[in-house]
C-alpha cells in the first residue's frame, strides 16, 4: 500500500462518524421531499463498515493515524454534575474474558444466523412498514452475545442507518451504560421487538410507539434471534419492550429492577434510554445503574467498587 492509498484509508476508517453525521442530514432531506427513502443505503453502510473493522487496515493505519484525531472514547452516562464517585470510568481492565465471536466455537449458528439475518432483510409482511421503511434493523452485536438488550423498534435515525440504538439516547446512554459494564457493542447484542421503523402520518416527523399488533407479526424474528444467539440474560429496555416479547402490558414502576423468565432467560427490564435522558437525575441513573449491576452479578462478571458507587450521593 503507497502513502497515498494508506492516507486515503486513514481518512475512511477515522472519518467514519464524522461522514455519518455529515450524510444522516442529506439523507433525512431526501426522504422528506421524496417520501421514499434512498434504497442503496445498508449496502453502502455496510462496505464502509468492512473496511472500518478490517483488521489489517487498522493495523496499517495505526502508525500514522496518531496525528489524526480520533472520536473520543466512550464517556460515563451523562450527569449534571461531576463528582468523583458519580462517573463510570471508561474501560480499560484487558482482563475481562472477551464475548467476540472470534473467541467463541461455532455450533452451527452461525449459517443459521445468516440465514435469518437474509430473512429479516427482506422481510415484507407488514405493507405499510415496507413501503415507509428505509431499511430493516436487523440488529448488532456479537453472534455470542451473553447479554442481549430488546428495544422496542427503531426510530429515525435507526431506520436510516440500519442499526438499533444510534439515536442520541442510544449514544448517549446506552452506550455509556455498556461501556460503564466493561462490555463493547462488539460483545453484547442489541435488537429490537420491531425490526421495521413504524410510520409515521404523512407530513409528521418523530417516531411513534409500536402497536402490539404490529409487534406480535414481527415477534417470531426476535424470537429465532435469541434462540440462536442463547443469550444467558435478556434486558428489555422500556415499557413497550416487555410488552412486545412477553404479550403483557406492565408499568416500569412495577417491573423495574425485578428478574422476569423468558423461556428461561433471565430478563431483567430497565428503563429506556430515551427516559434517562430526558429525566437526568443521580437517582434515575442509579435505578437503571442498579438493574445493570444485578445483571452483572447473574452474569458473574467481577464488580469493582467505583463501578458499585456510581450515581449514589456523595458520602
Ligand atoms: S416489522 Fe418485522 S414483520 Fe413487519 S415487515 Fe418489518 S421485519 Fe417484517
Amino acid at each position: 500500500m503507497n502513502n497515498r492509498e494508506r492516507d486515503q484509508v486513514t481518512v475512511r476508517e477515522v472519518g467514519f462518524e464524522e461522514a455519518l453525521d455529515t450524510v444522516m442530514p442529506i439523507l433525512r432531506d431526501i426522504k422528506k421531499s421524496l417520501r421514499r427513502a434512498p434504497k442503496a443505503t445498508r449496502t453502502s453502510l455496510e462496505q464502509l463498515t468492512s473496511v472500518k473493522a478490517t483488521p489489517k487496515v487498522t493495523a496499517e493505519i495505526t502508525p500514522i493515524s496518531s496525528s489524526v484525531k480520533k472520536p473520543a472514547a466512550p464517556a460515563p452516562i451523562p450527569t449534571r454534575s461531576a463528582a468523583p464517585n458519580e462517573k463510570p470510568a471508561t474501560p480499560t481492565s484487558t482482563t475481562r474474558a472477551s464475548h467476540s465471536s472470534k473467541d467463541q466455537v461455532d455450533d452451527g449458528r452461525l449459517p443459521k444466523l445468516e440465514e435469518l439475518k437474509k430473512n429479516i432483510l427482506t422481510c415484507t409482511r407488514c405493507p405499510n412498514l415496507v413501503s415507509s421503511r428505509t431499511q430493516v434493523v436487523y440488529g448488532v452485536g456479537s453472534p455470542f452475545a451473553e447479554l442481549m438488550f430488546v428495544g422496542e423498534a427503531p426510530g429515525e435515525e435507526e431506520d436510516l442507518r440500519g442499526e438499533p440504538f444510534v439515536g442520541r439516547s442510544g449514544r448517549e446512554v446506552l452506550d455509556k451504560m455498556i461501556a460503564a459494564m466493561e462490555y463493547t457493542r462488539n460483545d453484547i447484542f442489541i435488537a429490537n421487538v420491531l425490526k421495521c421503523r413504524p410510520d409515521m402520518p404523512e407530513g409528521e416527523s418523530g417516531n411513534r410507539k409500536p402497536k402490539p399488533a404490529e409487534m406480535a407479526t414481527c415477534l417470531p424474528w426476535l424470537r429465532e434471534q435469541i434462540a440462536l444467539i442463547k443469550p444467558k440474560v435478556l434486558v428489555t429496555l422500556g415499557a413497550t419492550a416487555i410488552e412486545g416479547l412477553l404479550g403483557e402490558s406492565v408499568t416500569m414502576r412495577d417491573v423495574r429492577g425485578k428478574w422476569l423468565d423468558y423461556n428461561g432467560v433471565p430478563l431483567m427490564p430497565t428503563y429506556h434510554p430515551a427516559y434517562i435522558l430526558r429525566n437526568q437525575t443521580m437517582a434515575e441513573k442509579r435505578k437503571v445503574w442498579e438493574d445493570m449491576l444485578l445483571v452483572m452479578e447473574k452474569l458473574g462478571r467481577p464488580i469493582s467498587a467505583k463501578q458499585r458507587s456510581y450515581f449514589l450521593p456523595k458520602a
